[in-house]
């Protein structure tokens, strides 16, 4: 006889990382993953490629490699990124601040291990599991570093780059990943602790209660299908072909919404709700639509306009700020070529000129012309800079208003 099926079948890997977003919507695994060519994330690949580099310099220290054990060497770890794969805005978020990021976590770490090796809990020393796959059925968990001693106690560690706080308490990737690791592996005592070298903080949380897989997945097969828009939907990669979330718009945008302040509050917090996703899913449609014009493609009533930047001194914008703006490394905003020998010559005649006729002494014709072209090769800097350079816009067509 056949047996009976507990809950339909679910094809898709339900990853932990994205817990936040199927927990609350179920529905949104059934969209198809599409590659997005515009929106290339730079803040995570750049987070990727760290986790990378840590996870690499923790294999080491777990062998007990010699040069490696409490060894803070980051140029050791980058020797095998393609530096030249990186866009300009990753080079420049790598460059910032990423080997702090590094080795923020990894002497977290070491230090902990140094503790659990010298104060082992239950006379036990743990082991180290680092970038650690669990699997149950359709869930699956990659945690950064696991400490643990057999059948007793784990620490699931996750290394948190981006400027995003987040919080250990009821932290569903982590909480995910706590019951996966306790039915493989048996433990009594779960801690998750989050490192945020951004915030410079250390967030932990000693778990009373740990969810079993079998249930997490039980949950979700009850409600497989079900499309429920809130303030996950900021973090959804579909949120800009949802009709769940466009029936949201539609609803903000409903006139029964927008009469006087006599019946909104009651609507607000359902609406805030869904604001910041809606804002974000709105820009993002916009800066998709601009880099398809850019490609050279047709979008009825729209095409592609050009502005110049505005006026940005030095002192209102950083040089890594400009740098991403203008898509151009540091260095090449300052390259000297900025006037031919020939403007030069007419720009230093009509100087004299000026002076002989005001009756400066040639002393003085010397140190303004100094002045002069110091002040013309500046300027010659910033209009370089910011007012020879064309910024593409969405234009929307005359005959269309
Ligand atoms: S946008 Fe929101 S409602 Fe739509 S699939 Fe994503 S999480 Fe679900």
């Amino acid at each position: 006889m056949k047996k009976k099926a507990t809950h339909k079948k679910i094809s898709k890997n339900l990853a932990a990382s994205r817990a936040h977003i199927w927990t609350s919507c179920p529905g949104s695994v059934d969209f198809e993953k599409v590659d997005n060519i515009f929106q290339k994330n730079s803040e995570a690949s750049i987070g990727n490629l760290i986790h990378k580099i840590s996870a690499s310099h923790l294999e080491k220290i777990k062998d007990g490699k010699k040069g490696y054990e409490r060894v803070l060497d980051f140029n050791k770890f980058i020797s095998f990124i393609n530096f030249t794969a990186l866009s300009i805005e990753e080079k420049i978020l790598f460059e910032e601040n990423q080997e702090e990021i590094h080795n923020q976590y990894v002497f977290y770490l070491t230090r902990i291990l140094y503790e659990l090796e010298n104060f082992p809990v239950s006379g036990r020393s743990p082991e180290i599991l680092v970038e650690y796959r669990l699997q149950y059925k359709n869930i699956v968990a990659i945690a950064d570093c696991i400490l643990y001693v057999p059948d007793k106690y784990a620490v699931i560690i996750d290394l948190k780059t981006g400027f995003v706080e987040v919080e250990a308490e009821a932290n569903k990737q982590l909480l995910i990943t706590a019951g996966l690791f306790k039915k493989f592996h048996g433990v009594n005592e779960v801690e998750i602790e989050i490192i945020q070298p951004k915030h410079k903080s250390i967030k932990k949380d000693i778990l009373n209660y740990i969810p079993k897989p079998q249930e997490i997945l039980k949950e979700f097969t009850a409600e497989k299908g079900k499309l429920k828009a809130g303030p996950h939907c900021l973090y959804c990669p579909s949120n800009d072909i949802c009709p769940e979330l466009r029936g949201q718009i539609e609803k903000y945008l409903n006139p029964k919404y927008q009469d006087t302040a006599y019946n909104r509050p009651a609507v607000w917090s359902e609406l805030l709700d869904v604001s910041k996703p809606i804002i974000k899913t709105m820009e993002k449609i916009r800066s998709n639509s601009l880099n398809y014009l850019k490609l050279g493609e047709e979008i009825p009533g729209y095409s592609l306009g050009y502005r110049g930047g505005s006026r940005a001194w030095i002192n209102t914008i950083s040089l890594k700020e400009l740098s991403i703006f203008k898509r151009a490394g540091i260095k090449e905003l300052f390259r000297e070529t900025l006037k031919s020998p020939a403007q030069l010559e007419t720009e230093l005649k009509a100087l004299i000129r000026r002076m002989k006729k005001e009756g400066s002494g040639i002393k003085d014709i010397r140190k303004k012309e100094k002045i002069d072209k110091k002040i013309i090769t500046l300027q010659e800097k910033f209009e370089s800079l910011i007012y020879k350079s064309e910024f593409p816009v969405l234009k929307r067509n005359k005959e269309n208003n």
